[in-house]
């Protein structure tokens, strides 16, 4: 039997792990009840069957093995379909600590539950059709959101603003679809013609909403998922004085890598909504210090991986060959040059920093004083927004998966394109035009392989 119809009973701690105030035990599916019966009762002596949906009752989480009380806890009740996951829900808040959470999710399992994979209850929701799959990887979006603006593109998503769009455009290639069809009934040469050229021109339209929506793309991944920058430039001349300022000013959020084993930490700073992340590595605390304290070979790996490069010069010195070597590992990498230490007295010269800029913004700062940040901030979101409209209520593309389904779609829509031009029958089109809605059905899930799905809800986190 497939894994996507299961309908046993699951159950997570849906809480952050560690110590809170308020932690959460949830369990769906149909023995959700039943068990919430068993482990609860009320302060009144009421059952959990008895409650009613979506009301908190307040009561002891008691053993029935021993009748010890685990915890005092709020039990609330969803039942099915008025849930998220549209089975029977049962929430236990109790008291945050790792211990009562624990010992609550046990005596689930001991009833009767299992134990959640992650992600399966936004799974549930999905599979049950309370979301689409584009909404379901927003709700991962929601979760992770690093800045006010990723959060305002994520919960757009999550209320279906790109699936409307994508359900939307879907129909129009279905319409084309019925309309060559029914041509194909007319065998006349006339009408074939008259309709491919119509479709040619929805075909345009079409073509053109995608266009308008894979230009978010850029734009919404890095909201996403970060600017990857790194600071760079010789011994002295302000990388961690730079990136100490921007911390100190603007940091968005710490956070562990999950999954992996190793110590690595990744830093946000908050750049006029944009999440710049600095890229940071097990063992380099001063990240700023990349080619000092790693060397050349690796400051270039990690120039390679970076969306931005801000590098570093001194204005109070000379432009030496360490510095035309640091701006040599900048190739054809977006970067913006920073002259440091404006405050002092001037030895570089202008003219040869910009010969060796190549055409790349040039900005003087000076950290110490404070100076030139602002215009820092502003280039920065130049270069993220530049060509966008800002985050408005537009829908937003932030995630490879869709951007590739689009792209996609957009490229058996050209193959259409050029099979109508080659004045090949309707049914030729209507074959490249399948593929574009196929395609196009990835986004929201329509027509999406099991494996895929797994996949998407494996990097959910446990209790989502
Ligand atoms: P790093 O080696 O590139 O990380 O450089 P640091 O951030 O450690 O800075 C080296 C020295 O330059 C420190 O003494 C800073 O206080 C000083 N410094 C950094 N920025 C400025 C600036 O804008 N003006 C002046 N005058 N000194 C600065
Ligand atoms: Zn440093």
């Amino acid at each position: 039997m497939s894994r996507l119809t299961s309908d046993d009973t699951i159950s997570a701690i849906s809480t952050a792990i560690g110590e809170g105030g308020i932690g959460i035990v949830r369990i769906s599916g149909s023995k959700a009840i039943a068990i919430a019966d068993e482990l609860f009762t009320s302060r009144s002596g009421k059952r959990a069957e008895a409650i009613l949906s979506h009301q908190a009752v307040y009561g002891n989480i008691i053993d029935p093995e021993n009748n010890e009380i685990i915890d005092e806890a709020i039990v609330l009740i969803m039942w099915a379909p008025r849930s998220y996951t549209r089975e029977d829900i049962v929430e236990i808040h109790c008291h945050g600590g790792p211990v009562p959470l624990r010992r609550i999710l046990d005596l689930t399992l001991r009833l009767g539950a299992r134990m959640a994979e992650p992600g399966e209850f936004t799974k549930r929701a999905f599979l049950n059709g309370r979301l689409d799959l584009a909404q379901a990887e927003a709700v991962m979006d929601v979760i992770r959101a690093k800045t006010d603006a990723s959060l305002k593109v994520a919960v757009g998503n999550l209320s279906g603003r790109l699936s409307e769009q994508v359900k939307s455009i879907r129909q129009s290639v279905l319409g084309m679809i019925a309309q060559l069809e029914a041509a194909i009934d007319f065998p006349e040469d006339d009408i074939e013609e008259a309709t491919a050229a119509d479709v040619a021109k929805l075909i345009n339209q079409v073509k053109s909403q995608l266009a308008s929506l894979l230009a978010t793309a850029q734009t919404g991944r890095i909201l996403r998922e970060g600017l990857a920058t790194v600071i760079i430039g010789k011994p002295n001349v302000g990388k961690s004085s730079l990136l100490n300022a921007l911390l100190r000013e603007k940091r968005a959020i710490v956070t562990d890598i999950p999954g992996t084993t190793r110590d690595i930490i990744e830093e946000y700073v908050n750049i006029r909504g944009i999440p710049l992340r600095i890229i940071d590595t097990a063992g380099i605390r001063d990240t700023a210090d990349v080619v000092e304290k790693i060397g050349v070979e690796k400051a270039k790996e990690l120039v390679s991986q970076a969306d931005l490069i801000l590098l570093l010069l001194d204005w109070s010195a000379p432009l030496s060959s360490e510095d035309r070597s640091v701006l040599e590992l900048l190739s054809d990498r977006r970067a913006i040059v920073l002259i440091n230490k404006s405050d002092l007295p001037p030895k570089l010269e202008l003219a040869e920093v910009e010969r060796y800029s190549e055409g790349r913004l040039v900005l003087k700062i000076s950290v110490a004083q404070g100076e030139g940040l602002a215009e820092l901030e502003q280039a920065i979101a130049d270069i993220v927004y530049s060509g966008q409209v800002g985050q408005g209520e537009a829908a937003f593309v932030n995630n490879l998966r869709h951007a590739d389904a689009l792209r996609q779609a957009n490229d058996r829509l050209a193959d259409a394109m050029a099979t109508i031009a080659a004045g090949m029958p309707p049914d030729c089109i209507v074959v490249d035009l399948r593929a574009a809605w196929e395609k196009l059905g990835e986004v929201t899930g329509d027509t999406v392989g099991e494996d895929i799905i797994d996949q998407i809800f494996s990097q959910f986190c446990i209790g989502k």
